[in-house]
């Protein structure tokens, strides 16, 4: 059978590092770049009798995601030991959430810029359909395991770091909608300011498991599961290839079971790991050590804090600056760029050509230099000051280009001594006008066929003008005078 007769079910755990200046369960720092095992105490490092301290600014954080993505909270939430025993976890058991978490239900949007470029999805709507979520528990991130050929290296910095886990219910049907959905909740989180969500720094990873049965056939397949993606393309990769492998089976009678793969992105292909494995295999039991967690209090402080969603500052972006929705979905995709946009907009009077800078020159320049948006040099009022020097006439968009380089190695000056810098003034129109009649004057039979209909004509005169002036004018406003006087326009 064709892949399309089967139906596919996909499921995702996301687990996203909290931006907390602590740990969840004591107050050594949190946060990455330190030296390996220098921000531990005996409460993360397992110690007998070192007890817990509840970290309430993740608990906030966790409750306002909950409250972003129209989650319930439960009156009490509790705190559950999931045991196991492995080098990165010192205490032999990960204090975690099993029946009562921080937020029950909820929904993901899919937003229509969140799809992978090659999938046909109207930008139309912001949000194309809703993901329907299980719940959000907080617990806490494992120490980090460095394998070496005969031994393995332990840093315990990582361990008991806030570690928020999204687990969506199995509502998602296709690889397309599943990178829709990463990216999508990616940037939900950095709006909040819950994560920088980075996949490759591992703040956001992600387990995927996904089921086919036959059409028809109303009880789920056999559920396998592929753990710690590292990035949103992975992802779909991953899924694509595990839908084609269990249809491939299934058509040959062979009964799926529920399992663990791992996903080899460089192979390209999931190698089985081990079969079922269940929440009782883990002996779940209550924290004895913590207490239940209040929720009333958490949900009415956050309520007060709650942001702009993605969608909603998409349909502001096109009322407030005129932006049309292709630049407006691409700002919102980028939460960094778009605070960018916003700030340089403010101190201009033409944001669409501040968006046009940012989507159509910025990525090129930036990629030439290396560089991000975050640490762009060149400040967001800079670039406003050199939009403001095009629209001022004072130099055309592709001298901009020069000035702009000028500033990124300048960042103090503004845009104004920099066109200026490079010979771009406002030009005196009198004498502009003046070298423009002279042009005129000198050249006869040219402007005699300019006359006659050769348009082409017309920048070798707008090139004679640019070559006798200094300062430097800008090429399309000489044009401009040019047709004027010679009653073109
Ligand atoms: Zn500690
Ligand atoms: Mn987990």
């Amino acid at each position: 059978m064709p892949v399309s007769d089967y139906l596919v079910t996909i499921g995702l755990e996301v687990h996203c590092q909290i931006k907390t200046a602590t740990k969840m369960f004591c107050s050594c720092k949190a946060g990455f770049g330190y030296e390996p095992n220098t921000n531990v105490c005996p409460t993360c490092l397992g110690m007998p009798g070192a007890l817990p301290v509840l970290n309430k600014f993740a608990i906030e954080r966790t409750v306002l995601t909950g409250l972003m993505l129209g989650c319930s909270m439960p009156p009490v939430s509790k705190w559950d030991r999931k045991n196991y025993f492995y080098a990165d976890m010192p205490k032999n058991y990960q204090t975690s959430q099993l029946d009562l978490p921080l937020c029950i239900g909820g929904e993901v949007p899919l937003y229509s810029w969140a799809f992978p470029a090659d999938s046909k999805v109207s930008a139309e709507g912001a949000v194309v359909r809703t993901v329907k979520l299980d719940h959000i528990h907080l617990e806490e991130d494992a120490a980090k395991l460095t394998h070496y050929g005969s031994y393995s290296l332990v840093d315990y910095n990582r361990g008991g770091t806030p570690l928020m886990e999204i687990v969506s219910a199995p509502d998602l049907t296709s690889p397309d909608e599943t990178y829709a959905y990463l990216k999508s909740l990616q940037q939900i989180l950095i709006c909040g300011g819950i994560s920088d969500a980075d996949m490759e720094k591992g703040q956001m990873r992600c387990d995927v498991n996904v089921s086919l049965r036959p059409k028809g056939q109303k009880e789920l397949g056999a559920k396998i599961e592929m753990k710690n993606i590292n990035s949103m393309s992975a992802a779909r990769r991953a899924l694509i290839y595990e839908i084609r492998r269990q249809a491939d089976e299934l058509d040959r009678g062979i009964v799926q079971v529920q399992s663990t793969r791992r996903w080899d992105d460089d192979l390209g292909e999931s190698i089985v790991m081990r079969t079922k494995e269940n929440a009782h295999d883990y002996r779940y039991h209550t924290c004895p050590d913590l207490i239940p967690v209040h929720t009333a209090e958490y949900v009415e402080k956050m309520q007060q804090e709650l942001p702009e969603l993605p969608d909603a500052r998409q349909r502001r972006l096109m009322e407030q600056y005129g932006l049309p929705v292709a630049d407006a979905n691409t700002l919102v995709a980028d939460a960094q760029l778009c605070a960018y946009f916003e700030t340089a907009a403010a101190a201009t009077k033409a944001p669409r050509k501040v968006a046009n800078w940012l989507i159509n020159i910025f990525p090129s320049v930036l990629a030439e230099k290396e560089c991000e948006i975050e640490t762009c040099p060149v400040q967001p009022a800079t670039l406003a000051g050199l939009v403001d020097v095009v629209e001022e006439g004072i130099c055309s968009v592709s001298q901009a280009r020069e000035v702009l380089e000028v500033l990124w190695n300048n960042p103090e000056q503004t845009a104004a001594a920099a066109a200026a810098s490079l010979g771009y003034k406002k030009a005196d129109s009198g004498a502009l006008e003046a070298l423009v009649e002279k042009v005129i004057a000198e050249n006869p039979d040219k402007v005699a066929l300019v006359k006659g209909g050769n348009m082409k004509l017309i920048n070798a005169l707008t090139g004679q003008v640019m070559k006798n002036s200094n300062p430097k004018p800008n090429p399309k406003l000489v044009t401009e005078i040019l047709m004027a006087k010679l009653e073109l326009s």
